[in-house]
């Protein structure tokens, strides 16, 4: 399974027949490379929706096929440009292929180098910037025992509006670079959606609901959010294991031999001398970076008596069980509340 050569990006005014019965893993067939679709509706501002950036994440998709499949044969509520992103990893139900880059790491600001799918997130950007743009949504699932919750790149009012339309809980994040929502956020109050687990009923509905709420709603309500609200927390870290440290929620011998429950502390207060496993490792077996990428760890976390620790009151999130996710993106996040 090779890379994708992705010459230009494909567009379509109508959606492929088939599309309103398929699977994630069949998408493929019906749409076998990265495709943006323009679906006129009543309102002309258009509403941005990107799924499946990341391949094992269905939920947007299954989202937005419940919303097509309410409106077929009708007009939309208002304009709809869709796009979708990795089918191809889709079809194997992962997060991207071997040799990909991350699809929600190639946007304009990345740092990843220069690639076809860099590209092809440059020429979306610009065909969108052409367009009045009502709001911009890009939706994924996580692993680990997670709330639902909104992420904004910007404190504005109207992005606080439209993330509180997904529920209390929003997280504000700046890093990492090349994401969908913190190019839209230039253009367009935007939002990136984490839904829960993929394959669970309430996180399709839960974004169906938001997503034909933003067709009908005239405009984003414009009086001052307050506390009551929302809960908006900080992106103060991201944590990844070091590099040369392993690691294992089974076996004894890693450096780092993580507790179990561990993803039962996502969205929870955890005071400091909290445990997150036991090392052996002589360094850190974490890295902890913060939003400018420098070096935080010892900010964090210290060995004591071989036990891997939190040394500051934390919020952590997208803890996983799942070794692989470790690996291929992060540990967690760690967050602090913000005060509005
Ligand atoms: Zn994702």
């Amino acid at each position: 399974m090779g890379n994708t050569l992705i010459d230009m990006l494909q567009q379509f005014t109508d959606l492929p027949d088939g599309l309103l019965d398929t699977t994630p893993a069949n998408l493929h067939q019906l749409i076998p490379q990265p495709s943006l679709f323009h679906l006129p509706g009543k309102r002309s501002d258009t509403l941005f929706v990107s799924v499946l950036l990341h391949g094992n994440e269905p939920t947007g998709f299954l989202a937005l096929q419940r919303l097509l499949q309410k409106y077929h044969r009708q007009t939309l509520p208002r304009s709809l440009s869709i796009f979708f992103g990795n089918t191809e990893a889709a079809r194997l139900n992962l997060r991207r292929l071997d040799g990909q880059p991350d699809f929600n790491r190639v946007w304009p600001g990345t740092a990843l180098p220069e690639s076809p799918e860099r590209l092809m997130a440059e020429q979306i950007v610009e065909v969108m910037r052409q367009r009045k743009l009502f709001a911009s949504i890009d939706v994924h699932n996580n692993t680990g025992l997670n709330p639902h919750y909104a992420c904004v790149n910007k404190l504005d009012n109207d992005f606080l509006q439209l993330a509180a339309l997904f529920g209390r809980l929003v997280v504000h994040f700046t890093h990492p670079k090349g994401t969908q929502s913190s190019v839209f956020a230039e253009l367009c109050p935007a939002v990136t959606l984490e839904c829960g687990r993929p394959g669970q009923e309430y996180g399709t509905e839960h974004a169906f609901e938001f997503l034909d709420s933003c067709l009908h709603l005239a405009e984003i309500p414009c009086h001052r959010i307050t506390k009551q609200d929302v809960n908006i927390y900080h992106t103060v870290a991201q944590v990844t294991i070091a590099d040369d440290a392993t690691f294992s929620f089974s076996d004894e011998a890693a450096d780092l031999l993580l507790n179990h429950d561990l993803d039962r502390m996502n969205f929870a207060d955890i005071p400091n001398g909290t445990a997150l496993g036991t090392t052996r490792h002589k360094k850190l077996p974490v890295l902890a970076k913060n939003e400018q990428g420098d070096e935080v760890t010892s900010r964090f976390f210290s060995i004591e008596e071989q036990q891997l620790v939190i040394t500051r009151p934390i919020m952590p999130s997208m803890l996983t069980l799942d070794e692989r996710v470790i690996r291929l993106d992060c540990l967690c996040y760690l967050m602090e509340r913000i005060e509005i």
